[in-house]
């Protein structure tokens, strides 16, 4: 077993090792603090470590923790990195950038969403004009009941299941995780103006990467997909210039989430969709890198039961624990292989992406 690739066992330790691995590396760092706080009483931030120079023609950026939780893993991969390479030699004009903890709240508080449960890469749709979701609609109120007695959770998940064989186990993905814009307190939604992470990255891009003509962005996920297994999902259709520039780079594990043969359903809101028209006209390569957990029924069941605990439960209470312990073992497993897979994996989609770049 590896320390390297051991999975912090909170947001502190994770920030902490992240920031002295990129100061060990040289690295600039911006940090843009979030007016919540942790469950210790933390500080929560995104934080920005910069290698390279400041005005770069090409960039590699490297996000973790979009989905909160997510982020153990994802942090682990740029801590790890960092320290890996203690002096890293760029080529000139590229600029390398980990992003930690796009959502830090989620991260400190073991939750997919962020502080006010919105899921942040739903939230960049265009929100005055929402997209419409009607299967979620159907489903609102068995996706996320008010209690969570064991006779609630065996009725709703009969009934999901009825949905399902009625229309489908794609459809019921769809509907489910697509996004949606009409339930505050649901899953997967993906609010009505942009939250503190949205507006937190669109200054970033505006300030420190609109002058590059060559982007990639990589984008840190779990929880979709065979164990350990990785997908990199690109938002761009089959048989488009970046869905093929996307294969020729980094292979057959590129599938696009529009093209029906993803492991995830197609999204609304995508945070790296806007981006790459914020960046419009450069060439950018975006792809988020999803490393599969468990199986997607115990994932959403994890995700139902940490709803009802911060809409209708107490998240500092008892009801916390095996809640917290369920979400965290679906998303962010302690194994130390599952890690190591997950690290070597990352390893090699960067030093293809620096090569290609280079
Ligand atoms: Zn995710």
């Amino acid at each position: 077993m590896s320390d390297a690739g051991r999975l912090a066992p909170d947001y502190l330790t994770a920030r902490a090792r992240f920031l002295a691995a990129a100061g060990s590396a040289g690295a600039t760092l911006d940090h843009h603090p979030f007016p919540d706080l942790g469950p210790t009483g933390e500080e929560l931030a995104i934080d920005v470590a910069w290698l390279g120079p400041a005005d770069p023609d090409r960039v590699i950026l490297v996000v973790s923790g979009t989905h909160g939780v997510e982020g153990y893993a994802g942090s682990m991969c740029q801590s790890r990195w960092l320290e890996s390479n203690p002096a890293p030699l760029l080529p000139e004009g590229l600029a390398l950038v980990f992003l930690h903890a796009f959502n830090p709240y989620g991260f400190a508080w073991v939750r997919r969403v962020n502080e006010d449960n919105v899921d942040v890469n739903r939230n960049f749709a265009d929100l005055h004009a929402p997209p419409r979701n009607e299967g979620y609609d159907e489903l609102a109120a068995v996706l996320a009941p008010s209690d969570w007695s064991s006779e609630t959770q065996a009725a709703t998940g009969t009934a999901l299941v009825d949905w399902a064989e009625i229309n489908g186990w794609d459809a019921i993905q769809a509907a489910v995780s697509g996004g949606q814009y009409g339930h505050p307190d649901g899953v997967f939604y993906g609010g009505t103006e942009p939250v503190r992470s949205h507006r937190i990255m669109r200054a970033f891009v505006e300030d420190r990467l609109t002058g590059a003509d060559r982007v990639v962005m990589l984008d840190l996920h779990t929880g979709l997909g065979a164990w350990g297994e990785v997908e990199l999902i690109t938002n761009e259709a089959p048989g488009s210039e970046p869905f093929e520039r996307a294969k020729a780079w980094w292979g057959d594990r590129v599938a696009s989430n529009g093209g029906g043969d993803s492991v995830s359903a197609e999204l609304n809101g995508e945070w790296m969709a806007a981006v790459t028209k914020w960046l419009e006209p450069a060439e950018v390569s975006a792809v988020a890198l999803e490393w599969g957990t468990v199986d997607s029924i115990t994932v959403l069941q994890a995700l139902r039961a940490d709803n009802w605990l911060h809409n209708h439960g107490d998240p500092t209470g008892a009801d916390a624990t095996p809640i917290k312990a369920d979400l965290r073992a679906a998303f962010a497993p302690d194994d130390p292989a599952w890690a190591d897979t997950v690290y070597d994996c990352f390893d090699g989609v960067l030093a293809r992406s620096l090569e290609l770049l280079g």
